[in-house]
């Protein structure tokens, strides 16, 4: 035998569930349950599909993200085109792209756009739970709206995801996910705090680190994201921007925050989250669980208005959010909570190999009717395919016996509890019971 070729290190498969392996991960069920929850919450609230490459302008991410950040110092997968020697890069994120699409194809000439994509970026990170080097991302962006109101209705939108996927939002103990937002001012507005912040880490720079040295003059802002615990009571004393901020961006949040509160949103205001990403401006928010240890944060945003002028566009104003998902699968993992259709609606036990021609019609017609069920395939005796019937999960078993068979009908035998009692059901009228089998999924019968 050759040896075996393994996956990149830091880039995972996404497996079927009840599968053994080396390391905690989602299964493939939850992801697709995600998929379609969100495709129903975002198609909601109005927003449309788009894909971009995966593949892009390494000065696209340079330029967009900006050059003193984790991202573009050290993090991407860029490489040089060997056959006409473009500068090429993995996407390390994805509203960078976005953004390029709709400059380069003047997608916002007919008027703001509300759109979003899914699929996988890039990051050279550590590989530790919740950390990954190819991860997925879903991203939502609201382009050419100015806000406020677009701002709230974008976090309200998280929140709709959130409930649709079974999690507890607020900021109790209990709950599951908490909002923290801040505002980070207009340029101008940051430029004053840049210049305060540079004054007063200068004063303390026997307490900076090395990474937070290289960046006192670069992206002093970033400093304030640092996690080193080392640095925390510097940071937590460092200025706020707050104090920098003018009455319009103080207004802005405000009409956030007014929004937010009528719904009943609880959020806490964090003056210390600043991303990192150099693009943002005003809002900025994160989503943040408890329950996954140091990797919490399962979605993350803000507005974005100077990002398109930045890449060659008009200036248009902008707001959206990443949401990594990896973490929030594992975290709807760890939290146990069940993954609708993820279990057939029935199994189908056929013992004897006379009967299959018969039992597939019957199967076949159910499937039509919307019933999903699993065959069993590859003979066997009645007991280890009942077995088999018992482990799969499946609601039901259906049993096509030789005694059945010479009825017209087949056996339906709940596997579950509370499933009621055996019966038998006539092979001909199969579209007509096929509703029976459906009934308590959730599913339209
Ligand atoms: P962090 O501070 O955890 O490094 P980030 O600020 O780099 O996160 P964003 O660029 O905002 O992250 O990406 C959006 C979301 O993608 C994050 O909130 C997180 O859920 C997820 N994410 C970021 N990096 C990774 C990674 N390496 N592996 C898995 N998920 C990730
Ligand atoms: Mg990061």
């Amino acid at each position: 035998m050759s040896e075996k070729i393994l996956a990149v290190k830091g880039m995972n498969d996404i497996l079927p569930a009840g599968l053994p392996r080396k390391e905690k991960l989602p299964d493939s069920a939850l992801w697709r349950w995600f998929e379609t929850t969100v495709q129903t919450v975002l198609s909601r609230h109005g927003y449309q599909y788009l894909m971009t490459p995966i593949v892009e302008p390494t000065a696209l991410f340079v330029r967009g993200i900006g050059e003193a950040t984790d991202i573009v110092e050290k993090e991407m997968y860029s490489w040089t085109d060997a056959m006409n020697g473009d500068r090429l890069t993995l996407r390390p994120e994805i509203t960078a792209g976005i953004v390029r699409a709709m400059v380069e194809h003047n997608a916002l000439y007919n008027g703001p756009l509300r759109v979003w994509g899914i699929g996988p970026v890039f990051r050279h990170e550590r590989p530790q739970k919740g950390r990954y080097r190819q991860f997925h991302q879903l991203d939502v962006e609201a382009l050419g709206f100015a806000g406020p109101d677009v701002d709230a209705e974008l976090i309200l939108l998280v929140r709709q995801l959130w409930q649709a996927l079974g999690l507890k939002v607020g900021d109790g103990s209990d709950c599951h996910v908490r909002l923290e937002l801040n505002s980070l001012g207009q340029p101008a507005e940051r430029a004053a705090h840049r210049a305060a912040l540079i004054t007063y880490f200068e004063a303390h720079a026997e307490q900076l680190d090395e990474d937070a040295r290289r960046r006192l003059h670069s992206n002093p802002l970033r400093i304030l994201d640092s996690k080193n615990p080392a640095m925390q009571a510097l940071v937590e004393a460092a200025p706020k921007l707050q104090a920098h901020l003018g009455d319009a961006s103080k207004a802005h949040l405000a009409a956030v925050c007014q929004v937010l509160d009528a719904a009943g949103l609880p959020y806490r205001i964090n003056p210390r989250l600043v991303r990192g990403l150099d693009y943002y401006n005003l809002t900025v928010f994160e989503w943040i669980t408890e329950q996954l240890g140091s990797q919490g944060t399962v979605c993350g945003g803000g507005r974005y208005d100077g990002l398109f002028e930045q890449l060659g566009g008009k200036p248009t104003p902008a707001i959206g959010f990443g949401l990594g998902i990896e973490r929030l699968l594992l975290l709807l993992q760890e939290l146990g909570v069940p993954v609708p259709g993820a279990q057939a609606d029935a199994y189908a036990v056929i013992p004897d190999v006379a009967a299959l021609p018969q039992a597939m019609v019957v199967i076949d017609r159910l499937r039509a009717a919307g019933v999903s069920v699993l065959m069993h395939a590859g003979g066997g005796s009645f007991k280890s395919q009942f077995k088999k019937a018992d482990a799969s999960g499946a609601r039901h078993a259906l049993v096509f016996g030789a005694d059945e068979l010479a009825q017209g009908m087949v056996a339906v035998k709940p596997l579950r509890e509370g499933g009621g009692a055996q019966r038998l059901l006539p092979l001909d009228g199969a579209s007509g019971w096929a509703a029976e089998l459906l009934a308590g999924t959730g599913q339209p019968a």
